[in-house]
């Protein structure tokens, strides 16, 4: 068992009660195991992250935007491993892998930059109606933050919690996916590397006892968490018996809307896209496919013919377009739903099964015409499975499209663009794409409404996230 955990700028191995074992989904094959973090040293890291935060969030943040960039540098030497600790841990596909490398590196360069920029507005004096009072606006550290991520984007769900928290000044516990930890242990190895002054960042690796551990504890200020609904809410009840804030990104069961003048050719590849990268396993996967009537059977034509194109396989065995589902645990719950579509007696246009591969594959699958009331059309599966209504106006499609408990994410095809705007503003979710792939920039918000969680992460608001307004008044003298 090695050293696993990352506490007070030391690697310790753990002490807790359960063996992770991590897997390369495309084999089915254990590469790693690590012994999980005790609560003692979740205790141990959270005391280490107090005991350090005096200083850290006394840095100037020219200071802290420095150790910024040295994050960013030492992920760009890292970019080969990490690409390929990537393809090998979570199945992505090469091409895949690279784009989130890229993501984590401009994060850290971001906010860098951005706290930087804010600087000069420290102890700026706030314009006042009463002229015989002097009031200025600091932005301080919230503190000890707690930082929970999942598996599906290791390295960049971490990086825009990370980044942030860091640059306003925060020290942090980080406790990564237990099926993917060897993605963050980088983030410990680079502190290591870099000098990162010990307890800023600590890093422990457990399942759900070692997440609990920590979002339980009384010795945090705040928790940010990416994950489950499930999970989510119960990290919630935890915030709220501590009364201390939370952020949420959760879930979602996003639209994909295909207007009639929609170029088919380049509406197929932004809806495979929507549902294949990181073979489905996206909280922000179009998954529920809304197209107009009139050209819903030629639609239906062209994505059978792409999925079945698409090229799925193990990522190192040559190029792929879609890797392996990344856990076995994930593979069993995309066949119920393929189970629960055969009971329904759904249309299956393409895939719906596994494929002969060692590894956890399964086929890119279609389903249309797919009822209001399916389980498959009202819950999120994390797989690359597609589901399709048709809707004859744009009112219908907007309120099909709205017709969700979550509210994460949307695209918007069509070439007229006034409507297009027009439908994007109408929607009920954090961000919407039009006549795109999901491109993410990190200068734009990325969060939900309703179900999909509270808060946002990236631009101005990730960093405010992580500070709190303190004004100083006085009467002039
Ligand atoms: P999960 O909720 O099972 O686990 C997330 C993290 O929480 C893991 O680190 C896990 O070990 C930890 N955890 C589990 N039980 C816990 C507990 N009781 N207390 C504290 N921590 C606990 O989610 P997952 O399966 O790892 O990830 C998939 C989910 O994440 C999907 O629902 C997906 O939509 C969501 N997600 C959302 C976003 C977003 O930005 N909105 C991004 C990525 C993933």
């Amino acid at each position: 068992m090695s050293l696993a955990h990352y506490i007070n700028g030391a690697w310790e191995t753990g002490s807790g009660a359960n063996v992770i074992t991590v897997f390369d989904p495309s084999l089915g094959q254990p590469i790693a195991q690590f012994t999980s973090a005790s609560s003692p040293q979740v205790d141990a890291a959270i005391a280490a992250a107090r005991q350090a935060l005096p200083a850290w969030r006394s840095t100037t943040p020219q200071q802290r935007a420095a150790v910024l960039r040295q994050f960013a540098e030492q992920l760009q030497q890292r970019r080969e491993s990490l690409i390929e600790l990537q393809m090998q841990n979570n199945g992505k596909p090469r091409q895949e892998a690279a784009v989130d490398i890229e993501d984590a590196i401009g994060t850290f360069r971001y906010y860098a930059q951005l706290v930087e920029d804010q600087a000069p507005q420290q102890d700026r004096e706030v314009t006042l109606a009463a002229p015989d009072y002097h009031s200025r606006t600091r932005f301080e550290a919230v503190g000890v933050v707690g930082l929970i991520v999942p598996w599906n984007f290791p390295l960049v769900t971490s990086a825009w919690k990370l980044a942030p928290a860091l640059a306003a000044g925060c020290t942090v516990v980080l406790k990564p996916s237990e099926i993917t930890p060897m993605i963050e242990q980088t983030y410990g190895q680079i502190a290591d590397a870099i000098g990162l002054p010990a307890g800023v960042l600590n890093i422990v690796i457990g399942k759900a006892d070692t997440g609990a551990a920590l979002s339980n504890h009384p010795g945090l200020d705040k928790l940010s968490f990416t994950g489950s609904n499930a999970v989510g809410s119960q990290v919630m009840r935890s915030a709220a018996a501590h009364c201390r804030p939370v952020t949420l990104e959760l879930g979602g069961k996003s639209a994909i809307v295909v207007f009639e003048d929609s170029d088919l050719v380049q509406a197929t590849d932004w809806i495979i896209a929507g549902i294949c990268w990181n073979a489905g396993q996206m909280c922000s996967a179009t998954s529920r496919l809304l197209v107009h009537a009139s050209i819903a059977d030629a639609l239906t034509t062209r994505l059978v013919a792409a999925l079945e194109k698409l090229r799925v396989g193990n990522p190192f065995a040559g190029e792929v377009d879609m890797g392996p589902l990344t856990t076995a645990a994930q593979r069993a719950k995309v066949l119920e739903y393929f189970a629960i579509a055969e009971s329904e007696g759904l249309q299956c246009q393409a895939g719906g099964h596994t494929l002969q591969e060692d590894g956890w594959f399964v086929a890119p699958t279609l389903y249309t015409d797919v009822p209001a009331t399916s389980r498959l059309w009202t819950e999120e599966i994390f797989g690359p499975v597609l589901c399709s209504q048709r809707f004859s106006s744009e009112e219908q499609a907007i309120a099909l499209a709205n017709d969700s408990r979550f509210g994460l994410v949307a695209t918007v095809i069509s070439q007229d663009l006034d409507r297009a705007e027009r439908v994007a503003n109408a929607l009920e979710v954090g961000h919407v794409w039009i006549n795109s792939v999901q491109a993410v920039f990190v200068e734009t918000s990325w969060g939900g409404t309703k179900g999909s969680g509270i808060g946002r992460e990236l631009g101005p608001w990730a960093l405010a996230a992580y500070q709190s307004i303190k004004h100083v008044t006085r009467p002039r003298v």
